[in-house]
């Protein structure tokens, strides 16, 4: 099977013009791994049915655009443990302090003060009624939660995420999947980062932070699109894909921009939803 990339956001910030924020599918032989969960991806991603069938979830950083659609796909997975006899959680890597931070969040739902019957049902539904009973947040049960140093590297089995530490002002990682041949980088939220041409090197597909165009050209810790042309031109990728741009709008100044310095083909993710390597 070959790698590929499914977008089903990449709007920076908010959701605007009916664009979900971050969120890559990305498949390859060893399974599904989901590169962050901004708002509307999971809407997105649970658009033919209630399953969410990913082997992993991998977050960036724990900003709401990357973090929101956590707790939808969360509803999606109680439901796998309580109707369909799913019992084994989904495995969800977070940068360093994901762990509270996640803890905080549901707590904000009251997800500790609900309760089961215990008796009968499914192993999936007793298991989360004895979670329940136990004061545990099911939101702890469904996911298997790890937190990882941007740095590190992590995985399932076959499915090995590489992670660089990129600078975003919060604990931030950009990831690599390499699978047979063939590789695909995330560039997550940063601020031009030269090692991240080392990291990404010769990668067939880099998706790029290109945020500061149009709208939010004056400044943040992110990239112009001309700095995210000029990482690919470093890293001498294949391919990029400008991520994270406030509105659709933004996207042809933004290519024209990266393409300055890159001379490869520059794709805009706010536009395609399928890359197959
Ligand atoms: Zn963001």
């Amino acid at each position: 099977m070959p790698i590929s990339v499914h977008v089903l956001g990449s709007s920076g910030g908010y959701p605007a013009n009916g664009q979900p924020c971050s969120g890559y599918l990305v498949r390859g032989t060893a399974g599904a791994i989901l590169l962050d969960c901004g708002p509307g991806v999971a809407t997105a991603l649970l658009r033919d049915g209630p399953h969410c069938n990913l082997d992993a979830i991998a977050i960036s950083h724990l900003h709401p655009d990357h973090t929101l659609d956590l707790i939808p796909l969360a509803y999606s997975l109680l439901t796998e443990w309580l109707v369909d006899g799913r019992t084994v959680p989904l495995p969800l890597f977070v940068p360093l302090g994901g762990i509270d931070f996640l803890r905080r969040f549901s707590d904000l739902f009251g997800h500790r003060q609900w309760r089961l019957p215990t008796d009968g049902g499914s192993p999936g539904k007793q298991a989360i009624a004895t979670s329940l009973a136990q004061g545990q947040d099911w939101v702890f049960s469904v996911f298997d939660i790890r937190e990882y140093m941007p740095g590190d590297d992590f995985g399932r089995g076959d499915l090995t995420v590489r992670t660089h530490p990129v600078d975003h002002g919060v604990p931030t990682a950009a990831m690599r999947i390499d699978d047979a041949d063939k590789s695909v980088v995330y560039s997550a939220d940063t601020r031009f980062l030269p090692s991240l041409a080392s990291f990404a090197s010769r990668t067939d597909l880099f998706f790029l932070d290109a945020h500061l165009s149009g709208l939010f050209a004056p400044g943040g810790a992110h990239m112009t699109p001309m700095e995210a042309g000029r990482l690919g031109a470093m890293a001498e990728a294949s391919e990029l894909v400008l991520c994270h741009l406030a509105t659709p709008e933004d996207g042809d100044s933004a290519r024209r921009a990266a393409a300055v310095e890159f001379k490869g083909p520059i794709h805009l993710a706010c536009q395609t939803s399928e890359y197959a390597l």
